[in-house]
């Protein structure tokens, strides 16, 4: 409480009144928190653009306790312009962030789920290389997506069953039930997904920074899966 400063990036902008603006900011020092920003509308000399949501923006809140704090200051620290010209990187930064601000706790600090963040909108603000096909950005997101999701508590087991912990061969295609953790062996009940191995694999691959080795389908299906998980724990239609 006092007053705070941190990095942080913002989430979510609502107008309020005549000229202020409520931010929901996930900052590097106190976790996810909503922020009163005084004629903050877009266009505003005084916040000058820092409430774009791509940027790492350097922040003073005074935190009285309550609900929302409020911003004294805030200016740009790291600019992304990559992100903010380039389709389909925009796109996967609004939903890494969108997952952020709905799996998050409140007030609460989270140093992993911090670094994933800011390490995905640093990915994404560099081109792409030449051949990395349309769905580079759908793949570092998946990524994202599952360490965001190991982050916070809810990492996905797709090694063993999460019931009995019977581990699945390599090789073998396995039930799975993201909203449940990962992966349901057929005596636990199995789940209404089934995951090639070839997926399993995949997902190997992303976790240990192979982006190049998934396919386009793949990268799609490991992202559906992600999707599911972040709906059974944070609470949210995609
Ligand atoms: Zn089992």
């Amino acid at each position: 409480m006092g007053l705070i400063e941190s990095e942080a990036l913002v989430v979510r902008t609502v107008d309020v009144g005549e000229s202020d603006v409520i931010a929901t900011l996930v900052t590097e020092q106190i976790g996810k928190i909503g922020a009163v920003v005084r004629g903050g509308r877009k266009g505003s000399r005084r916040v000058g653009g820092a409430l774009e949501p791509v940027h790492t923006i350097g922040v003073m809140l005074d935190d009285k306790g309550t609900d929302v704090a409020t911003l004294k200051e805030a200016r740009i620290v790291r600019l992304r312009p990559n992100v903010v010209s380039d389709l389909g990187a925009l796109e996967a930064a609004g939903i890494a962030l969108r997952w952020a601000r709905h799996l998050f706790p409140a007030r609460h600090r989270e140093p992993q789920g911090w670094e994933v963040l800011t390490v995905l909108l640093d990915v994404l603000d560099v081109p792409p290389p030449v051949a990395a096909g349309a769905l580079w950005s759908r793949k570092h997101l998946a990524r994202a997506g599952f360490a965001m999701l190991a982050a916070v508590g809810y990492g996905m087991d797709l090694d063993r069953c999460v019931v009995c912990s019977r581990p699945c061969p390599e090789s073998k295609p396995a039930y799975i039930d993201p909203g449940r953790g990962g992966l349901v062996c057929r005596s636990c009940g199995g789940a209404r997904q089934v995951m090639p191995a070839a997926l399993r694999g995949a997902a190997r691959s992303l976790a240990a920074g192979r982006v190049e080795d998934v396919t386009d389908s793949q990268a799609e299906s490991l992202l559906a899966i992600v999707d599911r998980a972040m709906a059974a724990h944070a609470g949210f239609e995609r």
